[in-house]
């Protein structure tokens, strides 16, 4: 056997086991799934069948997070279950977001050049980092429900990244060991609650009741290839508003969850939200926000369509 050499970011190269993985509502409540065939003459990766992957393998967690905490040996396993197990079919049956309980959901502020060019703000040396609140997650076809107490609530096209096995003090060389997989995201934001109130309220504004819709499926990485080449749309009511690629990325993927490692423990299953592209409604003239009725959806390439319907509060 001759010397390895070192991998370098920003590929998954190690292992490859591409696959989309969900969570949906069994009788007897959530469960991981993979899909195993997909709806023919359809660009959105519409699940037709899914192989229930504790069902196919007795001894793999019936969640998807406790799955992916296994790390690559879950990955493993779970194509191995695809594989093995004999799929359903899918018609009907309700997806989740395929993390539906993250113990953190993390935002990350300002991180596509072209979006920064957009609002003229100065790029730092370091990211911006915020939260919301895990009850913002929703899956895809969830309601949006848009606040009484908001006038100018935005949409903002996001990649999710979902975290596979945990750590701290992660290092960039080795990030993306730690990444399950990626959603296409929506980072819902009330912007009267995120930048006019005393001190720039990023966390009120961007953390009211479904505001973090994410999915429609967990796609690995060796599915996705370079999180950092991913053609990246948000349509609303099906017209382009957003238009982008994540190459445009300030910060890439391996960066954030080696810096976020650095502050606090990343768990299995915690989701990253890693910054919008330009065309936000907000940075328009006249300005756009998200009124009862409009329908939204997040495109990444290779990854899928997230759409979500909007509703007033009730
Ligand atoms: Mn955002």
């Amino acid at each position: 056997m001759g010397i390895r050499s070192p991998r370098k970011a920003p590929f998954h190269s190690k292992r490859t086991f591409p696959m989309r993985l969900v969570t949906y509502q069994s009788k007897n409540g959530p469960r991981a799934a993979a899909v195993a065939s997909v709806a023919s003459g359809r660009d959105d990766y519409a699940a037709e069948s899914y192989v229930d992957l504790a069902e196919a393998d007795s001894g793999l967690p019936s969640s998807l997070k406790e799955i992916v905490a296994l790390g690559g040996d879950g990955l493993r396993r779970a194509a191995a279950a695809l594989a093995a197990g004999k799929p359903f079919d899918a018609t009907g049956v309700q997806s989740l977001a395929p993390i539906p309980d993250p113990q953190k959901v993390i935002g990350v502020g300002l991180n596509y050049a072209d979006h920064a060019a957009e609002t003229g703000a100065e790029v730092g040396d370091e990211p911006i980092i915020f939260a919301k609140f895990p009850n913002t997650v929703r899956g895809d076809g969830d309601p949006i429900s848009l606040p009484k107490i908001s006038q100018k609530v935005d949409y903002e096209a996001e990649l999710v990244v979902i975290i596979g096995s945990g750590g701290r003090h992660i290092p960039r060389e080795t990030a993306l060991d730690h990444v399950a997989g990626y959603a296409c995201g929506h980072d819902v934001s009330a912007r009267d609650w995120q930048l006019g109130k005393p001190g720039g309220q990023w966390l009120l504004g961007k953390t009211f009741d479904s505001f973090a819709p994410y999915g429609p499926h967990l796609v690995t990485g060796d599915e996705v290839g370079d999180p950092g080449r991913l053609d990246i749309k948000l349509r609303l009511n099906g017209q382009t508003m957003q238009d982008s690629n994540t190459k445009q990325l300030i910060f890439s993927v391996d960066f954030l969850v080696s810096y976020l490692s650095r502050i606090l423990t990343l768990l299995p299953g915690d989701i990253i939200f890693t910054g919008t592209p330009p065309g936000v409604g907000v940075a328009r003239k006249p300005q756009v926000f998200m009124k009862p009725g409009d329908t939204v959806e997040v495109e990444i390439e290779n990854i899928g369509i997230l759409a979500n319907p909007i509703v007033a509060e009730s």
